[in-house]
């Protein structure tokens, strides 16, 4: 069996989803947008581009999350605006998501220090 029990996309997700339960959202892979990534409002997309690296994708998700929850919210929707909601969203996203990686690490850390203690 291979597991990948970090996954910082899956992390990154939940950590949306303990902070914004009622957001619903898909996110796609693109190879024909030319930011690195977007979000619709409408259509409740997250388009990541293929092209962009993977250690950037978890603050990608978080960024264009932090758009459509602050365009969920009422607020008006610019994609190209960033004012204080959004800082504030991104910033939750971003805290909660640290917090559940340093978490997983942790877990990870004690479960191979049990594991050579085995043998
Ligand atoms: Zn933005």
């Amino acid at each position: 069996m291979i597991v990948l029990p970090a996954d910082p996309i899956a992390v990154v997700i939940r950590a949306i989803h303990e902070l914004y339960p009622s957001l619903e959202a898909e996110i796609y892979w693109a190879d024909d947008i030319d930011s690195a990534a977007q979000a619709d409002l409408d259509s409740k997309l997250i388009l990541l581009n293929v092209n962009s690296p993977l250690g950037a994708i978890p603050e990608l998700i978080a960024h264009e999350a932090a758009h459509l929850i602050v365009g969920q919210e009422g607020e008006t929707f610019d994609a190209n605006e960033h004012g204080p909601k959004w800082a504030e969203a991104n910033m939750a996203i971003h805290s909660r998501y640290v917090e559940l990686m340093l978490d997983l690490s942790r877990r990870q850390e004690e479960d191979s220090g049990r594991n050579n203690g085995d043998r």
